[in-house]
């Protein structure tokens, strides 16, 4: 996801910026001040409680504005990412804005700010209540809205230049010129953010064949926790010797350690465009765990896909996988192809339903030839990105 907050002194030409800004990068926008003036056309409860406050050019309650913010998140979850324009506008307003993202498992990815003079917003404004229609585009009003911007907005700017996301436009260049600038900003945000993808499947789904497949086919790096505990016995690291002790006492590696090395990953990362991650989560607390890592490196899950694949073509893969020589250790009996699949059903389902209902999962069809399955995986993400 791509979320932006426009900020600056009302007139600093956040509106205008928008339009454009929504069109191109196929952004939801969130103009608190549009969806006050709708409660107020719409006469609702919160309309009216507003209508005098907007009138007055102060700045309407925290409470009102978390109501009408949430609903619109909330409903349009789903959304390429999100422009923000006149929220948050308190520094309440902006740890608001923490806890949506957080509920989204998203994150903003910056704040820009237009500058303008106060002379200079006025000015426009003055000019804009001539066509606008907006009762509070006039001076008396214009000029208690700056003291509000001035007083409680402008605090906000230190909260984000303390994480170290704030970036500032010079808002009275010509309308082009400010474009030019916010889509370089743009740019240079769209090529940190990563691209993940979360594969779920029950065991033989062909997660793996797949995952490294697109993996190599996205640019993308393959995550997956299983060969990542093999290397380290094999490269015989302390926590490979760890790992070993354990498998040897038939005992499961615990999440510590797995998130170790997930970390270490992610933080290794280089010229990377994304992970895939396979096999992780498996579990609910797994799935926390992966929301907190990405989110430490400004990231978050963008896609989730289950791979599906019936009962029956499952156990007969996995039997015929059991007799190759790729057979997993895991793999040589029937008990134990049982216990996994059980251990998927108890286990990784409940997360899958867990995102599904947060995020969405994309279902695609596992059945059919290999490169069959493979275009349908490309198409799915495709449709994502
Ligand atoms: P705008 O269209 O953004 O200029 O907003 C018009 C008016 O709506 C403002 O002067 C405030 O009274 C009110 N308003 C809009 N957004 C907010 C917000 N995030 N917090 C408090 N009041 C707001």
């Amino acid at each position: 996801m791509l979320n932006i907050a426009l900020f600056g002194p009302p007139g600093a030409g956040k509106g205008t910026q928008s339009d454009f800004l929504i069109k191109k990068y196929n952004l939801y926008y969130i103009s608190t001040g549009d969806l006050l003036r709708k409660e107020m056309a719409e006469k609702s409860k919160l309309g009216m409680e507003a209508q005098s406050i907007i009138a007055s050019g102060g700045l309407v309650s925290d409470e009102i504005i978390v109501q009408i913010i949430e609903k619109t998140i909330t409903e349009n979850h789903g959304a390429n990412g999100f422009l923000f324009d006149g929220f948050p506008r308190t520094y309440i307003q902006a740890y608001i804005l923490e806890g949506l993202m957080i509920k989204l498992h998203t994150s903003l990815n910056c704040l820009i700010s237009l500058n303008v003079p106060e002379e200079v917003s006025v000015e426009r404004l003055m000019n804009r209540g001539l066509t606008s229609g907006r009762s509070d585009d006039n001076e008396q009003v214009i000029r208690n809205r700056l003291n509000e911007y001035n007083e409680k907005t402008l605090p906000v700017l230190q909260f984000y230049r303390d994480k170290g996301i704030y970036i500032e436009v010079d808002g009275t260049r010509e309308i082009d010129d400010v474009h030019h600038q916010i889509t370089s900003i743009i740019t240079n945000e769209l090529s940190k953010s990563l691209f993940n993808i979360v594969l779920f499947g029950y065991p033989g789904s062909g997660r793996g064949s797949q995952g490294k497949a697109l993996a190599k086919h996205f640019g993308l790096e393959y995550v997956a926790t299983g060969p990542m505990l093999d290397q380290e016995i094999k490269q015989n690291t302390p926590t490979g010797k760890m790992i070993k002790e354990l498998y040897e006492n038939g005992q499961l590696v615990p999440d510590e350690i797995v998130v170790q090395l997930i970390e270490k990953k992610i933080a290794e990362r280089k010229d990377i465009k994304g992970f895939i991650f396979k096999g992780f989560p498996r579990t609910l607390v797994q799935s926390y765990i992966l929301d907190g890592l990405l989110q430490k490196h400004h990231s978050s899950i963008s896609q989730i896909i289950e791979i599906e694949v019936p009962t029956l073509e499952l156990i007969s893969r996995l039997d015929a996988r059991s007799k190759t020589d790729s057979c997993m250790p895991y793999d040589s009996s029937t008990a134990k192809i049982v216990k996994r699949l059980q251990e998927h059903e108890s286990k990784t389902i409940p997360v899958i339903e867990k995102y599904n209902q947060l995020h969405g999962v994309s279902k695609v069809d596992g059945v059919g030839s290999f490169n069959e399955v493979f275009e349908r995986m490309v198409k799915e993400i495709e449709k994502g990105k």
